[in-house]
């Protein structure tokens, strides 16, 4: 936003002024300098003052600007920096025609700042402007030998002040950064090293610590949030107790060694390295796992947490800090130098701050797994909706490796669907992704109803293995010829809709185990999956059976209506031949009436396939009517679909349908129209179509008639259509 357009009132031609003056002041002290302006104190007169109090409104306007614009935190543009930048230039260059190329210097130092401040490209372009002044005053300049000499000199400094600024402020930066990567690394390793005594984080794993990232971000919390209580904790104990040390110690990850975690002590002298946690006091407190109350008032031993020359301690008091499930993890210590010993009271006391200190950091370690696992969810849910809006069967299997994966890390992750051929159930790998033995080649490949693991899933509707397996390698999960090597834990899912089971999920992983979270997950994912693959089956059945017809499988009436729209349209655009082919079988109710209904069923179903395969795949084939059939025939003329349609007609008059009683034969009626012969229009197409149908029947049935023919009032001769 133009901050000085934020004055009300301010008529346009004005604002446009004012904002056009500080790069006017410059073109204009850059065109008198061109004019030999500015040469020597003798010749300074009206104009060059007036020119410098432009000069210098111009340069106010242009710094007011880019303060308010930092002010309002707007991001200074390019043009600020430049008419800024220029404004300075302009007023270093007239101080140097003045002066003399003695000032010139102030240029370079001039140049180094802009360079150093300004953006590169704002820099790089204000290096050229003060090129171009330098031009105008070195060169402008009366006469004199060496103005070439001294421009190239001015320009080779210009640029290598430029340069060198610009070096080094990268440099710097970089240097800055570097550092502050450094410190953050080190804070990360700090925080790493404080939740692993906290066994916030497994020791050894390092997952949760490359790079920083949300998890890094929760974990810095909960360790800060742990270190409040703790510390809180302490405080009550040392004023209730009147301790003079007392302290919180944690057993590292592998048991052996102590680390001081918050202490409040009048002496300086705590152990705050690690320490053999078998020895002293806090051994035997660690060793029995219950509370040790000890006190001499000539000084006890056995005190190993101090470093070096300790005070003398005559009184100690330390509990275990113990989990529910009895796994210890740390001790509490409160110690005494006067001699005053500790009572039941404060051991009751210490032990319930112990049980704070544990609870405090119980309920950071169960925060840090719900947000680990209510990611996971996320991660669940999301892929739930992925399975939702998949459409058709090969988006569910799409969607449901891709979740599967995202889920589990799965190393081999496969969808297989169940059909049933002649009455035999056969197996399919619709999908799959992951490296096998068998490569990608298992995509698409069918199997039969064995006695491999997808099969009895299949069969028994039920998850398996059951149990984990030990020899992986061995297990037939598909079948006999196709092995997956390599996997360390599987699992098979049913998909299971309803009552069908329609496929299976199989996940498997080179690591030892599946977790029990990923497998419920997994679980409810292939419930998921099958309800969409059925969705997506049903969805396309219906279409399906919204477009054909159910006896024959050849498209419906109603959609050779719209096909024929749709060719006939793109024919007519692009000016293509296309041709119509409107059939009827000859003398069908006899068959009816002779052969029975179903037979004639038979007969249609027949004839249909003979359509199909004749036709070329370009051509559309529907049901008409009842025993009338339709071809839409694109970029072909009327000879080449009498071609067609003399080869369908012979087809047909040379199948013989098996009845009961004996065998059946039938002919059939072909009349054909051709556009743009006879227009582009569908009803034209499809009446002057069944009028040569019309008139074939007239002529003995059993040919093909063309329109032409019809015309022409000929009976066809093949040989014409050869
Ligand atoms: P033409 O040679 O003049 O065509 O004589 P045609 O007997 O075939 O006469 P038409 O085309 O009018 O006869 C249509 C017959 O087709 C009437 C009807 O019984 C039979 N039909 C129509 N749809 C079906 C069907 O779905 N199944 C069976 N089996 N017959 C059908
Ligand atoms: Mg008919
Ligand atoms: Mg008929």
């Amino acid at each position: 936003m133009n901050a000085l357009s934020s004055i009300p009132l301010m008529p346009k031609v004005v604002r446009h002024a004012v904002r056009s003056l500080p790069a006017a002041s410059v073109l204009l002290v850059f065109v008198h300098l061109a004019r030999n302006g500015f040469r020597g104190l003798n010749r300074l007169g009206w104009t060059e003052a007036f020119l410098v109090l432009f000069l210098l409104v111009g340069l106010g306007l242009s710094a007011l600007r880019r303060l308010r614009r930092s002010a309002l935190g707007a991001p200074v543009e390019l043009r600020d920096d430049l008419e800024l930048g220029g404004g300075l230039i302009a007023a270093a260059f007239i101080v140097v025609a003045i002066a003399g190329g003695v000032l010139f210097p102030i240029v370079y130092l001039l140049m180094a700042f802009l360079v150093a401040f300004l953006p590169r490209n704002a820099g790089l372009t204000l290096l050229g402007v003060a090129l171009v002044f330098d031009g105008l005053v070195t060169l402008g300049a009366p006469s004199k030998s060496g103005n070439w000499a001294s421009f190239a000199t001015h320009s080779l400094f210009l640029a290598l002040f430029a340069g060198l600024y610009h070096l080094v402020l990268s440099a710097r930066i970089a240097a800055a950064r570097q550092a502050e990567n450094d410190a953050v690394q080190k804070r990360i390793k700090e925080v790493e090293e404080r939740a692993r005594t906290f066994r916030l984080i497994s020791s050894g794993t390092q997952d949760s610590f490359s790079g920083m990232n949300q998890d890094e971000k929760w974990l810095v919390a909960s360790v800060k949030e742990i270190e409040g209580a703790v510390g809180a904790a302490l405080e009550v104990a040392e004023t209730a107790l009147r301790t003079h040390t007392c302290a919180a110690f944690l057993l590292t990850s592998d048991d052996k060694s102590l680390k001081l975690y918050d202490c409040r002590s009048t002496s300086e002298r705590i152990q705050r390295e690690r320490f053999n946690a078998g020895e002293g006091i806090i051994g035997g407190v660690l060793k029995r796992q219950a509370p040790v109350r000890m006190n001499s008032p000539n000084g006890l031993k056995g005190i190993t947490y101090y470093d070096g020359g300790a005070p003398q301690v005559s009184a100690v008091l330390a509990v275990p800090i113990i989990e529910a499930g009895g796994l210890v993890r740390g001790v509490l210590v409160a110690d005494r130098v006067m001699h005053e010993p500790f009572s039941d009271q404060d051991e009751r006391l210490l032990s319930t701050i112990a049980g704070e200190v544990l609870r405090a950091m119980e309920v950071e370690r169960v925060m840090t797994y719900i947000r680990k696992s209510r990611d996971e969810k996320d991660r669940f849910f999301r892929a739930i909706e992925e399975l939702n809006r998949a459409g058709s069967p090969e988006q569910v299997f799409v969607a449901v490796l891709e979740s599967a994966r995202q889920i589990a890390s799965l190393d081999f992750c496969a969808v297989t669907l169940v059909s049933e051929v002649e009455g035999k159930r056969v197996h399919k790998v619709a999908r799959m992704t992951g490296v096998t033995a068998a490569g990608k080649a298992l995509e698409g490949r069918s199997f039969a109803d064995n006695n491999g693991l997808v099969a009895n899933v299949v069969r028994y509707g039920a998850p398996l293995p059951g149990r984990d397996i030990k020899a992986m390698d061995r297990q037939v999960i598909f079948d006999e010829e196709t092995q997956i090597r390599g996997l360390g834990a599987l699992k098979i899912f049913p998909l299971t809709a309803g009552d069908r089971i329609l496929g299976t999920l199989v996940a498997g992983s080179r690591k030892k185990v599946l977790d029990q979270d990923v497998l419920r997950m997994l679980e409810v994912m292939a419930i998921q999956a099958a309800q969409a693959v059925l969705r997506a089956q049903l969805f396309e059945q219906m279409e399906r059976m919204a477009t054909t017809d159910g006896l024959t499988s050849l498209l419906n009436h109603r959609t050779f209506q719209s096909k024929a729209d749709e060719y006939l349209a793109q024919s007519k655009r692009y000016q293509r031949k296309v041709s119509l082919i409107l059939t009827d079988i000859d003398h069908f109710k006899s068959v009816n009436d002779t052969y029975g209904h179903p037979m004639g069923d038979a007969v249609l179903r027949g004839v249909a396939k003979i359509l199909r395969d004749k036709a070329r795949d370009t051509d559309i084939v529907a049901r008409y009517g009842g025993e009338e059939f339709a071809i839409i025939m694109p970029e072909t003329d009327a000879k080449g679909a009498l071609v067609i349609a003399e080869r369908i007609r012979e087809a047909v008059k040379a199948e013989v349908f098996q009845t009961e009683m004996g065998p059946l034969k039938v002919t059939l009626s072909l009349g054909i129209a051709t556009g743009p012969d006879y227009g582009y229009e569908k009803q034209q197409l499809i009446d002057l179509a069944d009028q040569c149908l019309y008139h074939a029947k007239r002529h003995g049935r059993n040919q093909s008639v063309t329109v032409a023919q019809m015309q022409g009032g000929k009976k066809l001769q093949v040989a014409e259509a050869g």
